[in-house]
């Protein structure tokens, strides 16, 4: 009797050993993100994907790679004004800089992992080498979004990007694979989509579709690629203009651009009426430099 509840102390011991040693990785991992450059940091079990059903079994974290525990995202911001400048060569810019910061931090927390003992794997933040090959089979391996949703940073909006508190839609994603079985971060239970529609109004493409039955709109793939295809002929990808005029996102107290929403709802009009619409001069002057212009477009 005394062996067994010396054994069970023993082993209530190990547990909280166990837990607070992760807990102190946990922090570790976070501070390393951060003072790297990351604004945002998740952590998500990988039974978050089996409990929501929601991302088929072949695209989860543990058919992916099977030793995986944790899966911990990170989030950069997309800096509005820029984003607003969309299509630019300053968004562009903007695009392939954070993609690169985002690889490298991603490659940095796996090597970082793996010479403390737990074995480690990141999947990039993009999952595709052209266009053509999403012509041909439209669909990342891994969903970044997802795994976003998992680890706590945001919910899943209309427009199918993931609405953080921060940053709104305005932020780019990568994720780490890991073995070490981490605290998980709390999912956000209320969803910051308010169903304004911005997004699916300003689509260039109408690929966003609002439906009433439920959040999640339907989402044209096809056109939207359509839009990327135009705008990477141009060099001038992405679009992200469904990120843009999104309401959701703190990050609108900051540059003062709270209420702004209208202004983009008529943008495109009034720049068809009168491309040099003082409203929007800022914003067209940045777009006439750097990049080619349009199909159809009289000089
Ligand atoms: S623009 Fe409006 S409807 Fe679209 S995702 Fe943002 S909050 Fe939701
Ligand atoms: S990225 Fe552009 S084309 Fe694609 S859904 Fe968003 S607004 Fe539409």
């Amino acid at each position: 009797m005394a062996d067994r509840s010396r054994k069970a102390n023993l082993d209530d011991r190990r547990r909280k050993q166990s837990a607070e040693q992760n807990s102190n990785l946990k922090s570790l991992i976070r501070q390393f993100c951060l003072d790297r450059g990351a604004d945002l940091v998740g952590f998500a079990p990988v039974e978050r994907w089996d409990e929501a059903g929601e991302v088929p079994p072949d695209f989860r974290p543990r058919a992916i790679w099977p030793p995986a525990r944790t899966i911990i995202v990170m989030g950069m911001e997309m800096p509005l004004p820029i984003v607003e400048t969309t299509p630019s060569i300053l968004h562009k810019e903007l695009y392939d800089t954070s993609n690169r910061e985002l690889d490298q931090l991603a490659y940095n927390l796996t090597r970082y992992l793996n010479r403390m003992g737990h074995a480690s794997f990141f999947f990039p933040r993009d999952g595709y080498g052209s266009l053509k090959a999403l012509r041909e089979n439209n669909l990342a391996a891994f969903s970044h979004v997802m795994a976003g949703k998992y680890a706590g940073l945001g919910t899943i909006g209309a427009s199918h990007n993931l609405l953080t508190p921060e940053f709104g839609p305005r932020v780019r994603l990568v994720s780490v694979f890991t073995s070490a079985s981490l605290p998980p971060d709390p999912t956000i239970a209320e969803e910051l989509c308010i169903q304004c529609a911005a997004c699916a109004r300003c689509c260039p493409k109408k690929a966003i579709s609002m439906r009433k039955d439920r959040l999640i709109a339907d989402y044209d793939k096809t056109a939207c690629l359509e839009m990327h295809e135009e705008l990477t002929a141009r060099r001038c990808y992405p679009c992200g203009i469904c990120s843009k005029v999104c309401p959701v996102g703190q990050d609108r107290l900051l540059y003062k651009q709270k209420g702004i929403v209208n202004k983009y709802l008529r943008e495109a009009e009034a720049l068809a009426k009168n491309p040099d619409d003082p409203e929007y001069k800022s914003w067209s002057h940045l777009r006439k430099y750097g990049i080619s212009k349009p199909k159809n477009t009289k000089d």
